[in-house]
């Protein structure tokens, strides 16, 4: 037998409870895998506490990443003992995830562990590290260069702002963080923020236009603080949105747009593509520094998932917790 974090929901009413499970409890898949670690990223805050419409059956085991060892494998891409790491596909939405000893799941969502990574260190990074280094990656596609300004981080004490604000630093860029946290801002400076900007700055929709001050951002928060954040693109700029934890709706104008050429671009990292997945993961292990990662990060037990499952969802949670799900 093995331990997982089961949800079922009664009545409308969503529970959690650490069960011990078999083989056999898995669902149909082709590659068995030996967990070490997952991650607690914000969607899996919505999951655990029931929220979000994130589970989309019952019983589900969330977690939507994990890194481990293959037990066994029916594909001829993966056979035992094969490193690797998953996030998204729907994974610990609609299927079994990542707060598990073992994981049952299909050959293509998985990677190989990135050579220079172990499993501890992948979850580090995990599904909001993987996330920010698309958000660096499409700022480039979009032509912001570490020359063209100073990039805004929002966010920036979560999961994917902290790796945001460290990839972009190493990268030369000049980084401003906004943050609603007074105690975090020696910890974003000493992840190579240059000047930390408070929320309250930023929370309103501002003006059509206000004045130029950031060359790109990565934003994480969505609602009123993405609406002000495009009033105050540089011309030329953009921005890659990858969050809602302050909101999903967006009360902007198309002046930003049509009369600075700045743009809006989404980040998904749930069914990105492979060959951009792989990129990803391969530019994470040149641009993020490991001091920067093991500083982001710390590691709890399966059983502090919930209780830190509400924490994220009211912005308590500060950088990136891996779950050690065989503690
Ligand atoms: P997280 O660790 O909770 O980070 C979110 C941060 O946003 C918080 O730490 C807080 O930072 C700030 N924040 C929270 N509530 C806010 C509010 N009401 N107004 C303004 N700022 C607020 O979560 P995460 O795992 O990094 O995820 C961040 C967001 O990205 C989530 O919305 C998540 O769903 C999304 N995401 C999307 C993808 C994708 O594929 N598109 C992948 C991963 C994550 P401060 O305390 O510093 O202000």
């Amino acid at each position: 037998t093995f331990r997982a974090l089961v949800l079922t929901e009664e009545e409308g009413v969503v529970k959690h409870a650490i069960r011990e499970l078999t083989n056999a409890d898995l669902p149909e898949g082709e590659v068995l895998v030996d967990v070490d670690y997952s991650s607690l990223n914000y969607k899996d805050g919505l999951a655990v506490s029931g929220k979000g419409k994130i589970v989309r059956r019952y019983p589900m085991v969330p977690g939507i990443d994990f890194a481990g060892t293959v037990l066994e494998s029916a594909s001829a891409e993966w056979k035992p003992g094969d490193r690797v790491v998953l996030t998204g596909w729907g994974v610990g939405e609609r299927y079994w995830g990542g707060y598990s000893q073992r994981a049952r799941v299909k050959g293509e969502w998985l990677v190989p562990l990135p050579e220079g990574l172990d499993s501890r260190r992948a979850m580090a990074i995990g599904t909001a590290g993987f996330t920010a280094m698309l958000c660096v990656m499409s700022l480039e596609d979009a032509g912001v260069r570490p020359e063209s300004g100073t990039v805004l981080v929002t966010g920036a004490a979560g999961g994917v702002g902290s790796v945001a604000v460290a990839v972009l630093a190493q990268l030369g860029y000049r980084v401003a963080a906004v943050t609603g946290r007074e105690s975090a801002h020696g910890y974003l400076h000493g992840l190579g923020a240059k000047e930390v900007v408070p929320r309250e700055e930023l929370s309103e929709p501002g003006r059509p236009l206000e004045a130029q001050r950031w060359a790109g951002a990565v934003d994480t928060v969505g609602g009123d603080m993405l609406a002000r954040v495009l009033t105050e693109v540089s011309y030329g700029g953009a921005v890659a949105a990858c969050g809602l934890a302050g909101g999903a709706k967006l009360n902007t104008t198309v002046m930003p747009f049509i009369l600075r050429g700045v743009s809006l671009r989404g980040v998904d990292s749930v069914m990105c593509p492979r060959p951009r997945r792989e990129a990803a993961w391969r530019r994470l292990l040149t641009d993020l520094p490991m001091e920067m990662l093991e500083e982001v990060s710390r590691v709890v037990p399966l059983a502090e998932v919930p209780e830190l499952a509400r924490e994220i969802l009211v912005g308590q949670v500060r950088g990136r917790v891996v779950v050690d799900v065989n503690a």
